[in-house]
């Protein structure tokens, strides 16, 4: 828990001096620490320990403890019932949540409130509903009369690893699944987002998830890349940049150790002749394209127009991010909010200038919103591009689109498809079953019609460059088990 000294912010106390391993807050081995930034001024407002190697150890120890001390064993409905009351404990926490991620990374706060604040515990329900139906042993007999038990263990102590941008929900992709299929965990949040988690482990202790089961211990890519390739880590849950994913695949690999990878994305938003460019698509796209002020990995940051309605397209997408409000991610009418770290902002502001050097007309926005004090961009909206751009290619991950021409419905999907990445997607038109027809030929993982939305229960995850496994549904769990066959042989 945090110490008299611990300043508060907000609620929160921004000051920590521990980890949280084997059900415990231990102090750290080193003295190191991170800085806590507010991405909205600039200003530090906190700090908190930073992981190294023997802190890793430990938390791998006390996983590995729990997980052949009991978790291991644990019936599927036990399990369930603590994963309810873990939601329980979070939803009391959902504001702190939210502000505590804003002040961090810069998330509009309304968003927060939506996704980092109320989603995780929604998906502690759903894994739980997963885990009560869940059959650890199913007798299967074939079409020659041979009879099989099936049974589903399992895998053991995995390695969670996350971003900056939505460091609470995609700390529970891993976290929700592990728990239902009866692992253990060490999970590294990414040094800018060190602090909401302190408030995610608070809420496991007060439900009740016994020790070891979840541990955290925040620190640098070196401390991740030590924990992927720990000798008693059985799985590896990873999410973040595909440069980064292409290393920890290859430590897998080296371990034949089982890995999943979100990685990144540059999706099309593929605007058809018929689409209505009306408020309603107006609200959609900014959604769609704009999260999280960019900073989103399914973001539809390639907007695919009909050469025929070429000029109107542009002018409707100025308008969209011309009319989002810029400001302190801490006010709740802020639609769009500061980068999450000067370094960040930095290379948003690069791929603007490279964009105008390669010769695309900038329609709207294109530099840091001067009056303000943080790390913020302006919304950007790139034209007279091709889709060999270099900003057509590169993933940004801040508020920049390119508005790409395309002749027609083949030369779309073909444009959408020429991508190293596959993660989102949109579609837009008035017909539905012609969006939906070429929605079934963009090569993702994933991809919306007239909207884009993460639905709990259906998988998210990308193809090519942006990923390995699926996260968000019930398959998930096959990433968390064994299958063993045990053959009946009378
Ligand atoms: P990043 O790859 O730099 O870091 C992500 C996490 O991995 C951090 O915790 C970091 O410390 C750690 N890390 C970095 N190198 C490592 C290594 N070699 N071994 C082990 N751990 C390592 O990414 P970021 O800048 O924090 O996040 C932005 C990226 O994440 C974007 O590319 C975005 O598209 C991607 N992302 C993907 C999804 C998805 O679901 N596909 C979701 C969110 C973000």
């Amino acid at each position: 828990m945090a110490t008299a000294s611990e300043q508060m912010t907000g609620g929160v106390a921004a000051e920590r001096e521990h980890f949280f391993i084997g059900g415990e807050w231990v102090s750290p081995s080193s003295d190191k620490t991170f800085d806590l930034v507010n991405a909205s001024t600039g200003q530090v407002f906190g700090r908190v320990p930073e992981g190294v190697e023997a802190d890793m150890d430990r938390a791998v120890a006390a996983a590995k403890a729990a997980f052949e001390g009991g978790w291991g064993q644990t019936s599927a409905r036990e399990r369930a019932e603590l994963m309810r009351k873990f939601a329980a404990a979070l939803e009391k926490r959902g504001g702190d949540l939210a502000s505590t991620v804003s002040r961090q990374n810069g998330m509009p706060v309304a968003l927060a409130q939506q996704f980092e604040g109320g989603f995780p515990v929604a998906m502690l329900q759903f894994y739980a509903a997963i885990a009560d139906e869940m059959q650890e042993e199913e007798e299967r007999k074939n079409a020659m009369g041979q009879r099989t038990l099936v049974r589903r263990t399992p895998v053991g102590v995995a390695a969670g690893i996350v971003p900056w941008n939505f460091p609470v929900v995609l700390s529970m992709t891993k976290i929700c699944p592990a728990l239902a299929a009866g692992c253990t965990l060490v999970l590294k949040p990414s040094p800018g987002t060190s602090l909401d988690w302190y408030i995610v482990a608070e809420a496991a202790q007060e439900a009740g998830i016994p020790a070891g089961v979840i541990n955290w211990v925040p620190g640098d890519r070196e401390a991740g890349a030590y924990l992927v390739s720990h000798p008693d880590i059985d799985k590896v849950a990873f999410t973040g940049s595909t440069a980064a994913g292409r290393k920890v695949a290859q430590a897998c690999g080296e371990r034949l150790r089982p890995c999943t990878l979100e990685l990144g994305g540059k999706s099309a938003g593929i605007i058809l002749d018929d689409a209505t460019l009306d408020e309603e698509m107006a609200q959609g796209i900014a959604f769609a394209s704009l999260l999280n002020n960019g900073q989103a990995c399914l973001a539809s940051t390639r907007i695919l127009a009909p050469k025929s309605r070429y000029d109107d397209v542009v002018e409707f997408m100025a308008g969209v991010a011309s009319s989002l409000k810029v400001g302190d991610s801490m006010d709740s009418s802020t639609q769009v909010g500061p980068m999450a770290s000067r370094e960040h902002r930095e290379r948003v502001l690069g791929f603007i200038e490279q964009g105008k050097k390669e010769g695309a007309r900038c329609v709207t926005g294109g530099g840091s919103a001067k009056d303000l004090d943080g790390w913020f961009v302006e919304p950007t909206i790139f034209a007279d591009l091709d889709n060999n751009a270099n900003i057509a290619r590169e993933e940004i991950f801040g508020p920049v689109l390119c508005v790409i021409p395309y002749e027609d419905e083949a030369e779309a999907i073909a444009m959408a498809n020429d991508s190293p990445y596959g993660l989102g997607g949109t579609v837009w038109s008035a017909d539905h079953e012609r969006a939906l027809n070429v929605a079934r030929q963009v090569q993702t993982g994933s991809i919306g019609v007239n909207g884009y939305s993460l639905h709990l229960g259906s998988p998210f995850g990308g193809v090519k460059a942006s990923g390995l496994g699926r996260e968000f549904s019930g398959e998930t769990l096959g990433h968390y088990q064994q299958l063993k066959s045990i053959y009946l042989m009378n």
